[in-house]
């Protein structure tokens, strides 16, 4: 019996406020039959109510941010960070900037807007920044930060909305020194909701702060000066735009029915009046006939709502109205520890506001953060016209469809004969072979993932002397029909691809499969290019890593959900797991090198004692941080993966470290494309490192050196 066969796509483009609802709803609630992908531009949504609090430093990046990556995984989801360019909506399909088109079933649009400059022209010269979407004024903060402290400047908010004076109160905390702030609108103050007394108070805090006010519409942004509709010119050398919303070109050039200032245009239960398998929510959609102005607070509460109907649509029930307010509560953060408090005709600037805005704030955002080990117990829901699949074909009949196959072959091939097997030719009679296979962590990008598992396999035919010629394929995809089939075929393959590509490698052959877990099996056959061997290494030659290590323990901790480790130090893993190793083993074998190994599974302890045995040496080892992916020590001594253990038994008695080394861990941890380790000899150390680091961003990581062999194979020092 079949647990899970994946029928329907939910696509979400964008974490904002809504859609990271829909995703929370999803950690505790499972429809049997959903496949759910995120595409979203960042790791990180940026929850907009608690930025200005982060901008003049009372909250920490960490605390104003939702970890998207580590949402979608305790939701079962997959997460693809990249940007969609384009709707098909004929096709149900989506364009994305760097990955392959997606497909979806049902889709949530939850993108925000973009600060509006269609009016102004701004030149190369000067500087200036959007604050909207809310995420990429976040992003800049370093930068307006270096332009601030280099010189005295002139900084123009222009805008004038109640946004306008958040930000500049923030400013005017955030820098120690005075600064010279304008507020600059062609309305001030001009939301309805605000009552009189509120925007006499927000006046007085501005005046009192320093921060001046000018009526105007700026036309065009110099470097020193910006220029208003009547020709007069203000002295200005760092303008942040938060002007009106405006919506993205993709969204404006598709087919959605839209309101006439572009936005997407929603029903009650916030399905595109013309799509209705569509739903948009938050700053990009504005509802049917009620106007209301674009914020944070209404793109959460229209999230309460789009979890629910998603539920709905899904399981073909009626859908829930969203009921938009005319009013809501405004609490703007003022001075240190205050806020003014606005609703209706009430209007209060007192510490306590401040105290109710943290904790709503921390209400909402804290429902992201996940506890350790939590193992959310999941609610089962049916799709709409579900069937179960009581028996699936076993043997050779278990494999993906074979339209789903021909499709993607004939996307990257001419002939879609699928031919029972291919010819190679070889230069030489004598070819390396090497088999891996390795499972899909959840919740990652299938792409990535063929990419990873390219070059892990790689990093065995390049330590053996080689380069890669062809490959055979053996791609495991989830029990899945349709689009999903279809995702995961052409992401693996497409992974794998954009690596053997760079080889020249060719792929002869490949088989296909659904199964429980996920996964791809490659074959690679190399070519031997230089001289190598695990037993020609000598004493005194320097032990070098190719890069660090750590991908075992750290995968671990960040799906155990560890608040040790943040989003930014997620996308560090990806990113080493994604660095392949050629080129460092090209400049060891410009170098001499003979004799290197990939660190796999295994870990650096069973490696290095297998080329010691062979070679009759033992090693020392002096190792610090450096050899770390993540400085964090803590991490590596809390945290184990599973092939740990197995790791430590089987090396354990051959090494002496102290007991209290605190990297003595990383000797046994499990390596996903781990390094190289590399055996070079002393008098080309230099030639090594310059060749190296000329190729490559980093440099090779100096671990130790073999000595004459010993009691021990590995020793470290302290
Ligand atoms: C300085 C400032 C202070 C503010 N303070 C408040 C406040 O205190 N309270 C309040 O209610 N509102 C506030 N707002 C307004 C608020 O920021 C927005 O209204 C709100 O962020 C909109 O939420 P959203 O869910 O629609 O989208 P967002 O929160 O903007 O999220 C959209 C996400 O989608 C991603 N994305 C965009 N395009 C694509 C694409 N093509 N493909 C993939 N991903 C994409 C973006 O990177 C982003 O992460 C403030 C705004 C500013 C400028």
């Amino acid at each position: 019996m079949i647990e899970n066969n994946f029928t329907k796509q939910l696509v979400l483009i964008g974490g904002g406020h809504a859609n990271v609802q829909v995703l929370k709803k999803l950690c505790m609630n499972r429809i049997k039959g959903l496949h759910t992908v995120l595409i979203s531009e960042r790791y990180e949504a940026t929850y907009s109510g608690m930025t200005p609090g982060y901008i003049h430093k009372d909250f920490s990046k960490k605390e104003i941010s939702i970890d998207l990556q580590r949402l979608c995984f305790n939701a079962g989801a997959t997460f693809i960070k990249d940007k969609v360019i384009k709707i098909e909506t004929k096709n149900q399909k989506l364009e994305l900037q760097n990955f392959h088109s997606i497909n979806y079933d049902l889709l949530s649009i939850n993108t925000g807007s973009i600060s509006n400059s269609k009016k102004i022209n701004i030149e190369n010269s000067s500087k200036y920044f959007f604050v909207k979407p809310i995420s990429s004024l976040v992003k800049n903060l370093k930068k307006i930060d270096q332009i601030i402290k280099n010189k005295k400047n002139k900084i123009v908010i222009i805008g004038g909305g109640v946004a306008s004076y958040e930000l500049a109160f923030s400013l005017v905390k955030r820098y120690e020194e005075p600064l010279e702030i304008t507020i600059l609108g062609k309305k001030i103050l001009g939301e309805k909701n605000l009552n009189q007394k509120t925007k006499n108070k927000l006046r007085a805090i501005a005046k009192n702060l320093n921060i001046k006010e000018y009526s105007g519409e700026v036309v065009s942004i110099s470097e020193t000066n910006l220029t208003l509709n009547n020709g007069k010119k203000i002295n200005c050398n760092l303008s942040l735009l938060s002007t009106g919303a405006n919506i993205e070109m993709w969204l404006l050039d598709s087919d959605l029915g839209k309101d006439e200032n572009g936005f997407i245009t929603v029903d009650y239960n916030l399905l595109s009046i013309n799509k209705k398998n569509i739903f948009v929510t938050g700053d990009a959609c504005s509802i049917e006939n009620n106007t209301r102005a674009k914020s944070g607070v209404m793109a959460v509460r229209q999230g309460e709502i789009l979890k629910e109907n998603i539920f709905l649509k899904l399981t073909g029930k009626k859908l829930i109205k969203f009921r938009p307010q005319r009013n809501w509560l405004y609490l703007i953060g003022t001075y240190e520890n205050y806020a003014l408090l606005n609703y209706f005709f009430l209007s209060f600037h007192a510490r306590w506001c401040w105290k109710l805005k943290v904790w709503i704030d921390k209400n909402f955002i804290n429902k992201f953060k996940f506890a350790e080990n939590q193992n959310m117990t999941k609610k089962n829901f049916e799709l709409e016209n579900s069937k179960d699949i009581k028996m699936y074909c076993q043997g050779c009949g278990s494999k993906v469809s074979k339209g789903t196959l021909v499709d993607y072959i004939r996307k990257i091939n001419d002939n879609v004969d699928l031919t029972d097997s291919a010819i190679i030719n070889n230069n030489s009679s004598k070819i390396l072979q090497t088999i891996d296979h390795i499972k899909l962590f959840s919740s990652l990008n299938p792409f990535d993932f063929g990419k990873i598992s390219y070059l892990h396999s790689q990093n065995d035919i390049l330590s053996a002397g080689g380069i890669v010629k062809s490959l055979s394929v053996s791609i495991g995809v989830p029990f899945s029909e349709n689009f999903i089939e279809k995702f995961y075929l052409e992401y693996f393959m497409e992974g794998i691809r954009s690596e053997a590509d760079k080889d020249k490698c060719l792929i002869s052959s490949g088989h296909s499969y659904q199964s429980r877990e996920s996964g791809i099996t490659l074959t690679l056959n190399g070519e031997i290019e230089s001289i190598a061997a695990k037993n020609s290494a000598r004493e005194g030659d320097l032990i070098y890593l190719s890069k660090p290590l750590g991908t075992g323990y750290l995968l671990a901790a960040y799906f155990k959900n560890s608040e040790m480790l943040s989003s930014n130090d997620f996308e560090k893993i990806i990113k080493n797991l994604k660095m392949g190793n050629l080129f460092a083993v090209n400049s060891a074998r410009s170098s001499g090198c003979q004799t290197m190994t990939d660190i796999s599974g295994y870990g650096l302890s069973s490696h290095l004692i297998d080329i010691c045995s062979s070679s009759d040496l033992s090693s020392e080892l002096i190792i610090n941080k450096n050899i770390l992916i993540n400085s964090n020590l803590d991490l590596l001594k809390i945290f184990q993966s599973t092939g740990f253990e197995n790791n430590y038994k089987s090396t354990n008695e051959f090494i002496e470290i102290s007991e209290n080394h605190p990297l003595k861990n990383i000797l046994y941890d499990p390596q996903t494309n781990g390094p190289i380790l590399m055996a070079i000899e002393k008098n080309n150390k230099e030639k090594f490192e310059n060749f190296f680091s000329n190729k490559l961003d980093n440099k090779p990581i100096l671990i130790g050196k073999f000595v004459n062999k010993s009691k021990k194979i590995i020793y470290v020092d302290e």
